[in-house]
This record gives structure tokens, C-alpha cells and sequence, in this order.
């Protein structure tokens, strides 16, 4: 199995457990993960396009944008 095919599962799970608690915010979150692994782009930066930190991504595998865009004056997360 993939790197991508267990990371998508792992989403799915984790979007079908937010979809349960009804938390919409985090449900949002999870589909932009989601259909950003279905396209190959997870884990790269939407705003700079370098590849963002492991630990970050452990930490919360929805992060769109590496450490220094997220902390970047102006960003909105
Ligand atoms: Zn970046």
C-alpha cells in the first residue's frame, strides 16, 4: 500500500469521525486534505509550493501552507 492510499484512509477516517460530531469547520478541512492527496499535492505548500515540514504534518496532516507562509505577516493560517 501507498504512502497516499494510507494517508487517505487515515483522512477518511478522520472525516467521517468529524462528519459524525457534525464539526463542519473541521469537515472542511478534511475534504481540502482529502481531494489535495487524491490530486498528488498534499503535503507541498499552497503558497510557496516547498514541501512542508513532517513533523507539521504529523502533527496536523489538513496544514495547507509550510511553517514560514502559515507564520508569514498576513496569513491566514
Ligand atoms: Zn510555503
Amino acid at each position: 500500500m501507498s504512502t497516499y492510499a494510507t494517508l487517505h484512509n487515515d483522512l477518511l477516517r478522520q472525516h467521517h469521525r468529524w462528519a459524525t460530531l457534525g464539526d463542519a469547520a473541521r469537515l472542511t478541512r478534511y475534504e481540502h486534505a482529502l481531494a489535495r492527496v487524491i490530486a498528488h499535492t498534499w503535503g507541498s505548500c499552497e503558497d510557496c509550493g516547498q514541501g512542508i515540514d513532517e513533523r507539521r504534518l504529523q502533527r496536523d496532516p489538513t496544514a495547507t501552507r509550510c511553517w514560514a507562509c502559515a507564520n508569514s505577516p498576513g496569513a491566514l493560517g
